[in-house]
């Protein structure tokens, strides 16, 4: 009998929810879906995942409500990017009075650690409205970055569940090979390992490597299937894409808008008309969150083709998981290349196959810079 009080007020405790008790579901938080899918994918049974910013939403301007800190309060991990994408979050945190997911506690995940940015602006500098002043924080663009974000989910799990950490650590390594594999293809993985891989990808030079080697026939996966994507030019509306563009050797000419966070101006539009014609960028990339008036206005204007999709997972019906999400932005951006070659009798080819082009990607990023300021 005395046993099975004790037992009793166990399953009792247990049932409340009390983070030390083995068995006891971990409660993840994070910013974007983005995270929580990986987390989701990291922490399987363990946890429980829910994400504040929406699939279609801007995560930099997220207006902070009650709801949210409610979220957070009993929350065990909290990820977010750690950067100015989410600036609405500390005040979040602050509400939840929840000292486990504060800053530099065991719970909370800065997503970006480990993670080079790219297109980091000379000063720290925010008169002009900007907002990406620690550098690019669209991270999740990039299957490799989904890698070290999810590294660093299994880090925070392990901190605040070292019960878990085993099987945190087994399922970020299922994790880690699944992108690998869907990156690069089964066979190119097998024959050169990641490790000689993932450093060439992460700088753009993994095609002109292949090619020198006479191996690029071996490429598969995402980056085989986006070979026709090489060297093309594009225009953004938003710098959402800049470490999927650099991985896919995309060219990103230009802007929508003249600054991060800023709406383009009459002037801005008409100067990027002249510059699509002049140039003859085949396909514009929007966000499903932006205003859709300004790209329609620029593709009736020059012809460009107009690509809309959610940056982040559940953003469309469909996109449940990371990898999803990457097929999605594979496949429209392919279908847009191919629809616009179809228009222009072909014209577009410049980008294809076996062509060896000096222009890679650390010319189109400082160019991007020095828009910036
Ligand atoms: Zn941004």
């Amino acid at each position: 009998m005395k046993n099975t009080g004790r037992l009793l007020s166990m399953l009792f405790v247990a049932c409340l929810g009390v983070p030390s008790l083995a068995g006891a579901t971990v409660k993840v938080v994070t910013t974007l879906t983005d995270y929580a899918a990986i987390a989701r994918d990291v922490g399987g049974d363990r946890v429980e995942v829910q994400a504040i910013v929406a699939g279609n939403a801007d995560a930099h301007f997220i207006k902070p409500k009650p709801s949210y800190a409610l979220m957070l309060r009993d929350a065990d991990l909290f990820v977010s990017t750690g950067l100015d994408l989410e600036l609405w979050a500390p005040v979040v945190v602050n509400k939840a009075g929840n000292r486990n997911i504060v800053d530099g506690a065991p719970g909370y995940v800065t997503a970006f650690q480990g993670i080079e940015l790219m297109q980091k602006p000379i000063s720290l500098d925010r008169s002009g409205g900007g907002v990406h002043v620690y550098g690019n924080p669209h991270i999740q663009t990039s299957p490799l970055n989904a890698a070290i974000i999810a590294r660093n989910i299994a880090t925070g799990l392990c901190k605040v569940d070292p019960e878990g950490c085993e099987s945190y650590k087994l399922n970020l390594a299922v994790f880690t090979d699944e992108i690998a594999r869907r990156l690069y293809g089964e066979r190119l993985v097998e024959v050169l390992g990641v490790e000689a891989l993932d450093p060439l990808a992460r700088t753009g030079r993994l095609v002109p490597f292949l090619e020198e080697h006479a191996l690029v026939g071996e490429l598969g996966g995402w980056l085989g299937e986006g070979l026709p994507l090489r060297n093309r030019k594009i225009i953004c509306y938003h710098k959402n894409w800049i470490y999927f563009t650099t991985l896919f050797g995309l060219s990103v000419v230009d802007y929508v808008e003249p600054k991060p966070g800023i709406p383009p101006t009459a002037r801005h539009v008409a100067e990027l008309i002249d510059l699509i014609k002049a140039e003859h960028i085949e396909v514009l990339l929007a966000a499903n969150y932006f205003e859709r008036r300004k790209p329609e206005l620029i593709a009736d204007r020059t012809g460009i083709v107009p690509v809309v999709v959610p940056t982040s997972v559940g953003g469309e019906p469909g996109v449940v998981t990371y990898f999803d999400l990457v097929d999605t932005w594979l496949i429209r951006l392919l279908d847009a290349f191919a629809l616009a070659d179809e228009t222009s009798g072909g014209q577009g080819h410049h980008g294809q196959g076996g062509h060896h082009d000096s222009h890679h990607d650390g010319h189109h990023d400082r160019h991007q810079s020095s828009g910036d300021r």
